[in-house]
């Protein structure tokens, strides 16, 4: 339980985040905040200041560019993330991968379970762990719950490539990296991804690098 001390820290440390204006510095991985679990939020921020942190999210999202982006990747330690994905791929990457354009919101206190027993493993990479990607196999659906930026009640089956985003921002919001769970045999320089393993699946990755999926 935060004491109203932890609480006004918290919401200065936000103001003077966004006091430099747009992008804010990404974390990278080797910083300790990346490995807390996050305090659920109960309105440590205030509407207001939320409204600018959420806001400031969406710009370091897409300025990045990335498909998500958890608040301890801008260094707080709060359990918010945004998601949002055009998914501009070509057909057959979007049939095979489900990778379906995903608009933009806002996971508060977000939490997922598998929906089902199918796995899906695809090359994953995240903005805290520049240069690299790596083959994550993750449940095919899950069910999140918890609620949006106005405290509504989420509670949703998200399928394909929504669904690993889903996770891996939830993941992010526990301490937990995709490294954690990815075939570290995979793991490739995001240069080797494009020049060898652009297709569709990891198969031939899995191949030529001695993973099995
Ligand atoms: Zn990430």
């Amino acid at each position: 339980m935060a004491t109203p001390q932890d609480r006004s820290a918290l919401a200065e440390h936000v103001e003077r985040l966004l006091a430099a204006g747009g992008p804010l510095p990404i974390v990278a991985a080797g910083d300790p905040v990346l490995r807390r679990p996050t305090a659920p939020f109960d309105g440590q921020l205030g509407p207001e200041l939320l409204t600018r942190f959420v806001e400031a999210l969406r710009e370091t999202m897409r300025d990045a560019p990335g498909v998500g982006l958890a608040a301890p990747q801008v260094g707080v330690g709060l359990r918010i993330a945004v998601i949002e994905d055009p998914a501009p791929v070509p057909e057959e990457v979007r049939v095979v991968r489900g990778r379906v354009p995903l608009p933009f919101r806002v996971l508060v206190n977000p939490a997922y379970e598998a929906v089902g027993t199918e796995r899906a493993a695809f090359f994953e990479g995240c903005l805290s762990v520049p240069g690299w990607q790596a083959v994550v196999s993750r449940p095919a659906a899950v069910r999140l719950t918890g609620q949006d930026e106005y405290g509504r009640a989420v509670d949703e089956v998200f399928t394909g490539w929504p669904a690993r985003i889903v996770q891996h921002e939830t993941d992010h919001l526990d301490g937990t990296l995709y490294l954690d769970r990815a075939e570290l045999r995979s793991l490739s320089s995001s240069a080797a991804v494009v020049e060898r393993w652009a297709q569709p699946t990891p198969a031939t990755a899995a191949e030529e690098l001695g993973f099995s999926l």
